[in-house]
Parts: structure tokens; sequence; C-alpha cells
């Protein structure tokens, strides 16, 4: 598993920015292969009371919608680690 050439930490590890506002997706991070990219949150990602647990207080889904399948293509204003 490579790690984000710019924060450091594993591109599948689901990362926050700009006081929990971005959220990283594993999924495309980890296919993009060089950063981190988050889309806004929860708004691209979703909520459901099933993911509760201490790392995820607010329920969110990890993966965003698109990478879930309720989408197609890459979410406009997509960023970067290093866009941050
Ligand atoms: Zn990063
Ligand atoms: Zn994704």
């Amino acid at each position: 598993m490579s790690n984000c050439r710019y924060c450091r930490n594993p591109l599948n590890e689901s990362q926050y920015r700009q006081n929990r506002e971005y959220k990283s997706c594993p999924k495309c991070s980890t296919e993009d292969g060089a950063e981190h990219v988050y889309y806004p949150y929860p708004a691209n990602f979703g909520t459901t009371p099933l993911r509760v647990t201490p790392n995820t207080p607010d329920g969110a889904q990890s993966y965003c919608t698109r990478c879930r399948g309720r989408d197609v293509g890459p979410f406009p204003g997509g960023r970067r680690c290093s866009d941050f």
C-alpha cells in the first residue's frame, strides 16, 4: 500500500480537511496513487446510522457515492492534499 506523497498517510485511510468539510475517499485516493482525493463532506459520501462507530460518530460512509455506484464519472470539485 502506498502513502500520500504530500501528507504521508496511507492512501486507503480517510483524511479530513477544513474542519471536516472535506473527506478523502480511500478508493479514489488509491486509484489516484499519489495523493488523497477529497470531496465535500458529507454531501458526496452520505451517512447512515448503521455506520455510527467511535471512529465515525456521524455515521459517514467510507467511500464516496461515486465509488459506491450511485453516480457515474468523477465528482467535480475533487481536491487533493496539495490543494489545501
Ligand atoms: Zn494526503
Ligand atoms: Zn471515491
